[in-house]
């Protein structure tokens, strides 16, 4: 077995764009300047934006945090994303999600100029995707492709089951396993909660990719000798010997499951980094393409 390290492959992608954003400033160019909205004070987003914005300045792009009381209304955020799309100074800016249940996420995300869209979700950007056109892939998906590229990892006719058809994950990442092209051409499987056979499915999967936010749902039973696992599962749990109080678990079981596969994503420290690491290239894509 193989572990895909994801927080190395991050980091030397993050190499790879600190060194580019050196060479924009040597030729007087300007640097990429990414913006976070953060809606209230939910500790998993609080920690997901904070490593966002730390990656930035670790690679050199600008960054600015915005944050807003839960309470905030629906029009106060609209008007802070127009004002956004209007700053030339901004090249890309996500809102974190999930938004409280009073925002319409939706309402939110279409007004996200899709030239700016670096987390990928504008219906425009996902139209894109399906059509194989230019755009901004969405960041998870984004970063699994990554990772199963500089693995070397083959893809070409291989049975691919996905457990979970988020916008955000599953569903975008079905389409893109099977284009015609690599990382592609899979044979995919898209299941969810409505899927019957669900483990006979998964044994026949050659790469298994699991996204449903149930902390190790993937049994050994239910994996192929040999398969490559991506699990985007991020759970947190309680556990009273961390100082925090918690831990990450995945979806997959991976210490019966890491025995018997041919490569695998550990939690944390797998496919969370790289969703960052895809933010980033949106981020600095996102500057480049205003540019032209
Ligand atoms: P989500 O919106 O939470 O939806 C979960 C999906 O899993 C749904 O499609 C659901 O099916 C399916 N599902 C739930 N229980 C199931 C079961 N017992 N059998 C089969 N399918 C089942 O999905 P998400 O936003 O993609 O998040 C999934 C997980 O990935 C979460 O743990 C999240 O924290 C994590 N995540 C991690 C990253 C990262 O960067 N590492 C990024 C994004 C998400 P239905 O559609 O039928 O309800």
């Amino acid at each position: 077995m193989q572990l895909i390290d994801g927080k190395a492959i991050s980091s030397e992608i993050q190499k790879e764009l600190e060194a580019q954003v050196k060479e924009r400033k040597a030729q007087g160019k300007k640097i990429p300047h990414l913006v976070a909205i953060l809606v209230g004070n939910v500790g998993a987003s609080l920690s997901y934006v904070n490593a966002k914005v730390k990656a930035c300045e670790e690679i050199g792009f600008e960054s600015t945090l915005i944050r807003f009381e839960e309470s905030v209304t629906e029009e106060t955020l609209l008007n802070k994303v127009r004002a956004l799309n209007e700053d030339n100074n901004i090249d890309g800016f996500i809102v974190q999600l999930p938004l409280p249940k009073h925002i319409d996420e939706l309402k939110i995300t279409q007004a996200i100029d899709p030239l700016k869209d670096v987390d990928g979700f504008h219906p425009q950007n996902l139209g894109n995707m399906m059509l194989n056109l230019p755009g901004f892939l969405p960041a998870t998906p984004m970063g699994i492709l990554e990772l199963i590229k500089r693995m070397k990892i083959e893809t070409e006719g291989k049975n691919c089951v996905i457990i979970g058809r988020s916008n955000i994950v599953g569903m975008p990442l079905s389409v893109m396993l099977g284009r015609n092209t690599y990382p592609g051409n899979c044979t995919v499987t898209l299941a969810h909660s409505k899927t019957k056979n669900l483990a006979e499915i998964c044994k026949n999967a050659d790469i298994l990719i699991a996204a449903i936010g149930r902390p190790n749902f993937v049994k050994a039973a239910m994996v192929k000798k040999g398969a490559v696992i991506i699990d985007v599962g991020t759970t947190r749990v309680e556990d009273s010997s961390r100082e925090r109080g918690w831990r990450l678990v995945g979806d997959v079981d991976f210490e019966n499951v890491s025995p018997i596969c041919s490569f695998i994503t550990p939690v944390p420290g797998g496919v969370g980094p790289m969703t960052i690491a895809s933010l980033m290239m949106n981020t600095l894509k996102a500057l480049e393409l205003k540019s032209k």
